[in-house]
């Protein structure tokens, strides 16, 4: 009997990607029958990054690539820079690890890298291995990443300023400000570095995408077009992964939830900006603030504020040893002692999401919180930060999805503060307003949605079939 597929799956890191990454490797493995080997980077360890590792099944292996220098690089470079530059200069003992997998007899049948690594397609490439990305985000916006080479080499101005709506096929109309952050300052080094990593998804054989059709028909049916003319490599919606617990969970209920137990079902809003999302100290002041007028019960998982990165907490940069609720208002822990909960850099957001005292979500809109709202049928308040979330947060607040309230601030006042008045009254839209329950009509629509795509044998499971019947061939074609 042939072996088992051997697949080496290279993930960045993050929760955001680490969570999905862990989830595909579970279906691999039990579903398939597949044998995996995870490989991580010493240098981007980050909070949430080991956990969910640590409970994979046994034909799992996890190998980690070494620290690389990130010397040359300023102190306040980019964090897609500093991700994308160690992805880089880890490709030689990338190398070295892929070569001694394919030494060994289980040899690799393919090479999945995520979103954020299509560079180390070239290094399996050159070893006959065939390679996958892995997209733990919306199609839409893989889309634009494959549109930036293009739009880099047809402009001249910063996207911002572009004269016309960006039409990405199947998408809604962006503006040029909704693109991607990092391609937002053509002087900034990142620039140049996305533009790769645009250029770079084209050496896959194919995008396993954590989407699913509810959410994004119109895009996968030009998407499809697209890759039918062999403009791109084909897109398969595998998505949605969510899972049914946080991988932190123990055995121990988090007080959290405890707390949740004790409140009216729907009544609180849940606040929280993902693994990396961070607010300014002015920025958590008026939050907080707004959210004491809005007289909403809430539940804030609340991290340190940094008033020049708003991702600053994703890398772990914004770490210090102070306590994240000390840079909350005098007295607000206090007052809020009856209806708001603070939670420091940390929760459960799977059991928080699902509980039924919960009845919105206050959001960065990262496409795992999104999935997650989603799958719990919970509407969201969008408020994006940086990388693909604004992207998001059109798609989501768009009449085609209506999981979340958004409203485009003026172009080029995206870092000004949101005042507290303008945040109660979000909030009252959401949890109390007439669009707030419009959107949550709408959310248990797209919950029933997602119950049916990954229920077994449903679309989930066929796209996740012909992905894993691609690869096997892959072993038969390699004669092992
Ligand atoms: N997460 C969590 N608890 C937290 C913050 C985040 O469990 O306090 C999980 C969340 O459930 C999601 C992931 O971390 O699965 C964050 O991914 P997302 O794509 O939403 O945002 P990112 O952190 O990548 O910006």
């Amino acid at each position: 009997m042939a072996a088992a597929p051997h697949v080496v799956i290279l993930t960045s890191s993050g929760a955001g990607h680490v969570l999905p990454v862990s989830e595909l490797t579970k279906r691999l493995t039990l579903h398939h029958g597949f044998t995996v080997t995870i490989v991580t980077y010493a240098s981007l360890s980050s909070p949430g990054h080991s956990s969910p590792l640590a409970s994979l099944p046994p034909s799992v292996s996890v190998a980690v690539l070494p620290e690389v220098s990130l010397s040359g690089l300023p102190a306040d470079a980019h964090v897609m820079t500093r991700i994308l530059t160690v992805i880089n200069r880890a490709l030689p003992q990338l190398r070295d690890l892929l070569r001694s997998l394919l030494d060994l007899p289980a040899g690799i049948t393919a090479f999945i890298t995520d979103m954020l690594c299509p560079a180390a397609l070239a290094v399996g490439k050159e070893m006959g291995v065939p390679g996958y990305i892995f997209y733990t985000s919306s199609l839409m916006s893989l889309l634009s990443l494959l549109y930036t080479p293009e739009l880099s080499r047809t402009t001249t101005c910063e996207c911002r300023d572009l004269p016309e709506p960006v039409m990405l096929p199947g998408c809604v109309p962006l503006h040029g400000a909704d693109l991607v952050e990092p391609v937002q300052n053509r002087s900034d080094p990142v620039y140049e570095l996305m533009i790769d990593l645009g250029l770079n998804y084209l050496l896959a054989e194919g995008f396993i995408v954590n989407t699913m059709d509810a959410l994004e028909h119109q895009t996968l049916v030009a998407f499809k077009e697209l890759s039918d003319k062999g403009v791109y490599p084909p897109a398969y919606a595998v998505g949605p992964f969510t899972r049914r617990r946080c991988p932190d969970s123990d055995e121990v209920k988090h007080s959290c939830l405890r707390w949740l137990d004790n409140q009216p079902d729907g009544s609180v809003l849940y606040v929280s900006f993902g693994s990396g999302g961070t607010l300014s100290t002015a920025q958590t002041a008026e939050l907080a603030a707004g959210l004491e007028a809005s007289g909403q019960r809430f539940l804030w998982v609340a991290h340190h504020p940094n008033d020049k990165d708003s991702s600053a907490a994703y890398l772990g940069t914004a770490t210090t040893d102070a306590d994240p609720l000390s840079y909350l208002p005098d007295g607000f822990i206090k007052r809020m002692n009856r209806t708001g909960l603070l939670v420091p850099l940390w929760a459960p957001q799977v059991e928080i999401l699902n509980h039924v005292a919960v009845g919105g979500f206050v959001s960065h809109g990262g496409w795992n919180s999104t999935l997650e709202s989603m799958a719990a049928g919970v509407p969201m308040l969008a408020w994006p930060l940086y990388a693909e979330q604004r992207m998001n947060a059109v798609m989501l607040s768009s009449n085609r999805v209506g999981l979340a309230l958004w409203e485009r601030p003026p172009l080029g006042k995206d870092r000004a503060v949101v005042p507290r008045e303008e945040v109660a009254a979000l909030v009252r839209k959401l949890m109390e307003g007439e669009k707030g329950a419009a959107t949550r009509k709408k959310a248990g629509h797209l919950r029933d949605e997602a119950e049916i795509a990954s229920a077994p044998g449903g679309p989930q499971d066929r796209a996740l079939a012909v992905v894993a019947g691609m690869v096997s061939l892959h072993r038969k074609s390699h004669g092992e």
